[in-house]
């Protein structure tokens, strides 16, 4: 914990002259190391020197998950196989997965952000701690017990448990911190409810969100209803996981400025927003060894907030991120582009059709739809094989992209008069090219 202590104690005035000395070191590293930043930093012009003060990030290209997944395997990483001691793999639909490597640094480091994480909560080693995660978030799931665990406190992952056995454990094990979706969330409230269970024999006192936008509705019900305080947490996988926090003020989530340097741009034409404006996050990474990014576009919308929070702390916030700049729909906290959905059908060789990705609020549990129009340019078998074919898909589908999502054939005129109903959540309607 010493080192965390020591980079907490980072004052407003040193973060900036801490931000630019790392921006430095990490553009002169990339340039060196990765075959990626040194080709587009040769064919800019621009070299690592010329990068005098953090705003000159601007002069520097951006980096897209595309050249994360056309550079798979090794050309985004800045040090040698031998020396990562951990791969997590993004799927991507067909063609390469997109790759992120630790080194037995990176992983202290992001131990050490989860651990800030929940420090931000006033949780500690006397915590009992629940993780409640769809099976698409395995990744966030592993990567939050070993940050419980290096914390100290009593951990419980995510098991294929169904509500009633939760809740089980819940209340005799006496979590008091449950990790979760806001979606997994209202499902768990709705089986609280539907199945009388008395709120006052449960002790929990905290639920830390990841992966979905929590409004203030259900912010308010939750704390209402079960009396809870409510985090929520902002990262991506791809920048190795933890990004910001929420404080107990609430108003914003605290960006971790000793791990990473913010840009808010304009998603159309990628020029820098002045502060306060919404627009697309971009972040660099000051401590990741294995793999650094510079510039990278995470394609979701938000602003940032300069003033100083009423919590006392000096980084500056961002608000949550509600929605995205690029085609990705976040289902259940599981981020699906619709671009992937395209090559999804592409595969089984429907390049002329149109389709309907749907997903509607059933119970709390917004289940996908994919409406495929099925004719004879796509498809020429019989009844049974069109049955076996659409059962392949899905499981395909769940394969892929961590979340059952069942395929349904229709007719053109079906999907043409379909119209948006009050309780649709999602509707995107498209012909494959
Ligand atoms: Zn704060």
């Amino acid at each position: 914990m010493e080192n965390m202590e020591q980079i907490n104690n980072l004052t407003e005035e040193n973060i900036s002259q801490y931000q630019l000395e790392s921006l430095q070191h990490v553009l002169n590293r990339a340039y060196k190391r990765v075959n990626f930043y040194k080709n587009v930093m040769d064919k800019k012009g621009i070299m690592p020197e010329q990068i005098e003060k953090t705003s000159d990030l601007s002069l520097l290209p951006f980096t897209t998950r595309d050249d994360l997944a056309l550079n798979y395997p090794y050309n985004f990483f800045a040090v040698p196989l031998r020396d990562i001691v951990r791969l997590h793999t993004l799927k991507m639909p067909f063609g390469n997965p997109v790759i992120i490597g630790y080194t037995k640094s990176d992983i202290e480091t992001r131990r050490l952000l989860f651990a800030q994480f929940f420090k931000s909560c006033a949780i500690g080693q006397e915590d009992i701690i629940q993780i409640y995660l769809e099976k698409g978030m395995a990744v966030w799931g592993s990567e939050l017990k070993e940050g419980a665990e290096y914390l100290g406190a009593l951990t419980i992952p995510p098991d294929p448990l169904n509500l009633q056995s939760l809740l089980m454990v819940m209340r005799d094990f006496k979590t008091t911190a449950l990790i979760t979706t806001p979606t997994a969330m209202q499902n768990i409230l709705h089986e609280i409810q539907k199945n009388e269970i008395p709120v006052a024999g449960l002790s929990l006192k905290k639920i830390l969100f990841i992966g979905e936008y929590l409004d203030k509705n259900t912010r308010n019900q939750l704390k209402d209803r079960l009396s809870v305080d409510c985090y929520s947490f902002y990262g991506l996988i791809e920048l190795g996981g933890p990004c910001a926090f929420e404080c107990e003020a609430q108003n914003g989530l605290h960006i971790a400025m000793e791990h990473f340097i913010p840009e808010i741009i304009d998603p159309l034409t990628g020029e820098n927003l002045p502060a306060g404006s919404e627009g697309e996050l971009v972040l660099t990474t000051l401590r990741s060894k294995a793999n650094p990014l510079i510039r990278f576009r995470t394609g979701d919308i938000t602003s940032i907030i300069l003033q100083r929070c009423d919590c006392g702390r000096h980084e500056w916030r961002i608000a949550p991120v509600s929605k995205t700049s690029d085609k990705r729909v976040n289902i259940r906290g599981i981020k699906i582009n619709l671009f992937q959905i395209k090559d999804f059908l592409r595969n089984y060789n429907m390049h002329q059709t149109r389709y309907l990705f749907v997903a509607r609020d059933f119970t709390y549990k917004k289940e996908p739809e994919l409406w495929l129009v099925m004719d004879n340019k796509n498809f020429s078998g019989s009844l049974p094989q069109l049955h076996k074919l659409l059962l392949t898909m899905e499981t395909d589908f769940e394969d892929i992209f961590g979340l059952y999502c069942s395929i349904k054939p229709v007719e053109l005129s079906a999907l043409e008069q379909y119209k948006i109903g009050d309780r649709l959540f999602l509707e995107i309607k498209e012909d494959i090219k």
